[in-house]
């Protein structure tokens, strides 16, 4: 674990670290550095909820809770600041995600070390999500005129009907997140909405307040004023409903059956939503892979912080021609993987969050096994590592009488399959209800393209796990089908947030009879300039 740093505001850890992995390892915060990072939530209500750490299960901070009330009161306050935010020049709002993309940066150790002790995965995997935010900031900082500035379009009339559309801030937007990449999905999606000229109220998920919050202060020290980003807490079941019915836009990221929900709020009050769901994700390994490589991707896609990762492989397919070579390599590399729940570097892979992931992935493992699917590697909780630790775990055999066939475990398990056929491998790839992410390994780019094609999938990563096209921010990330709907990053995360107006400006004639014309006359002239702009390619 890192040494507390004054200068940051670091956790100041006041127990003993865990050099070895250590799961009675303390992993207990200053209370001042807790308490100054729960003020920033709006909870008048007197009550508090216990946060555990999986890294041990020890609590780890109390944390208010917020009543439907207080979410009014965080809506008065957020409308107030964006009233004034939407008039702050775009170059200013701009330099403040530049300044936050240097903060995280800088800071984090701290950022890494909260994250970790909220979600139990390892310090490399914490460590994507500074570096998320970073990137989002980055590019939503260097392309805001691209975006946000208004645009002339081709009008009716060249030369006498000027047209053009502004991006007009949607207002506050609600944006509800879930636990697994605790600091970047509670911040992520919210910095293009206050680029835009937006205010935010968020509800992190319970689990994972602190990294969120951490997140906000960061977002004041960078300069966005404090109001124009709230934040509630609770369970999501009560406060979901007083969010939407207040919110001028919803951002949702978390599961498909909660997505629907929100969904038909959002329809009820016909305010847009995006929402970023589940997936059961296919990789798939052609017979011309480069097999070390895609072994070495294939561990990153299944494993990163142990599955729980909406882009992350749940199903393997595997061509016939390289199926053993691939699978034992695979393997090898799972099993020379160091598990643990720590704060050093080093470590390969984490622990699962709760108690509740750790039933359903071993549930799915439980139920495949009575149905005899072949475990080549994993398949059973390690409590001597952290108390919901589940190993890494390779499933051969998976038929769609299991439940892992088409149900998104969310954990460290994938199944593998041996094709002959690659296009039953990308009819197969595309089963189930699920297209968020896909990947395929081939030495041919262009036939990869081409495959990435009939993928039903929003990415689709060649050579590469997840990470050339989540952390490309410039292309838009997202589910086809049932693992979501719109977009975040590229210029769809962030027109999403802005309603587009259009502008138009007419001189010298009117659409309407001139100089004594009849109206027939009008008709006759208007349908002769209508093939003659269809002749002179005028769209
Ligand atoms: P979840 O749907 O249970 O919870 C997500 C958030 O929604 C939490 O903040 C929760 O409090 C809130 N919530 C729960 N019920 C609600 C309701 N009725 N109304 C309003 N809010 C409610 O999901 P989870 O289990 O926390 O997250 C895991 C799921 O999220 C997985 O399916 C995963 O694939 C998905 N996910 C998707 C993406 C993506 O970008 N597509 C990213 C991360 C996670």
């Amino acid at each position: 674990m890192s040494a507390s740093d004054p200068t940051s505001g670091g956790p100041l850890l006041d127990g003993p670290h865990d050099p070895e992995h250590d799961p009675t390892a303390s992993y207990a915060l200053e209370p001042e550095y807790v308490e100054r990072l729960t003020s920033r939530i709006l909870a008048t209500t007197g009550e508090t909820k216990v946060a555990e750490s999986p890294m041990n299960g020890a609590p780890l901070a109390h944390i208010p809770q917020s009543s439907a009330a207080d979410v009014e009161e965080a809506f008065r306050r957020a409308r107030a600041a964006q009233a004034v935010w939407a008039r702050t020049p775009l170059d200013q709002r701009a330099e403040a995600l530049m300044r936050l993309h240097d903060i995280v940066l800088d800071r984090q150790d701290e950022i890494l070390d909260l994250i970790q002790l909220e979600s139990g995965k390892a310090r490399k995997h914490a460590f994507d999500e500074p570096l998320h935010i970073a990137l989002t900031a980055r590019y939503y900082g260097r392309t805001a005129h691209q975006h946000l500035d208004t645009e002339r379009k081709a009008g009716i009339v060249p030369g006498l009907t000027r047209v053009e559309v502004n991006r007009i801030p949607k207002g506050v937007v609600g944006i509800i997140s879930p636990w697994n990449y605790p600091f970047t999905m509670a911040l992520c999606d919210g910095l293009p909405a206050l680029l835009a000229g937006n205010a935010v109220v968020t509800k992190p998920d319970a689990q994972t307040m602190l990294s969120a919050l951490l997140g906000a202060q960061m977002l004041e020290e960078a300069g966005f004023p404090r109001d124009l980003w709230q934040v509630v807490a609770g369970p999501g079941r009560e406060l979901g409903t007083p969010i939407i019915d207040r919110s001028d836009y919803i951002c949702f990221t978390g599961s498909t059956a909660t997505g629907k929900i929100i969904a038909k709020q959002c329809a009820e009050h016909l305010i847009g939503c995006s929402l970023e769901l589940g997936g059961k994700n296919p990789i798939l390994v052609l017979r011309d892979a480069d097999i070390e490589k895609a072994a070495e991707g294939a561990v990153r896609a299944c494993f990163s912080n142990a599955g729980q990762l909406c882009v992350s492989t749940e199903r393997m397919f595997v061509a016939d021609q390289v199926y053993d070579r691939f699978m034992e390599r695979f393997v090898a590399r799972i099993e020379a993987m160091t598990l643990g729940a720590s704060t050093e570097w080093g470590v390969d892979m984490g622990t699962l969050i709760s108690a509740d992931q750790l039933e359903t992935v071993t549930a799915h493992v439980e139920d495949a096994k009575d149905k005899g699917v072949r475990v080549l590697t994993g398949g059973s909780p390690r409590p001597d590592l952290a108390p919901y630790f589940f190993e890494p775990t390779v499933l051969e055999g998976v038929n769609p009488e299991m439940t892992c066939f088409g149900t998104e475990t969310f954990g460290p398990v994938v199944s593998v399959y041996r094709f002959h056929d690659e296009a039953d491998a990308i009819a197969r790839a595309n089963e189930g209800e699920y297209g968020l992410n896909g990947s395929i390994y081939s030495q041919d780019g262009d036939r990869a393209r081409a495959i990435a094609k009939q993928i039903k999938c929003g990415t689709v990563n060649i050579n590469e796990a997840f990470g050339a096209t989540f952390a490309s921010i410039d292309v838009p990330m997202g589910g086809m089908r049932e693992s979501g709907m719109g977009r975040r990053q590229g210029s769809e995360g962030i027109l999403r947030y802005t309603e587009p107006q259009s502008v138009g400006t007419q001189r010298g004639i009117r659409f309407a009879p001139m100089f004594g014309m009849s109206d027939e006359a009008y008709a006759k002239l208007m349908t002769a300039n209508m093939r003659l702009m269809k002749k002179l390619g005028r769209a």
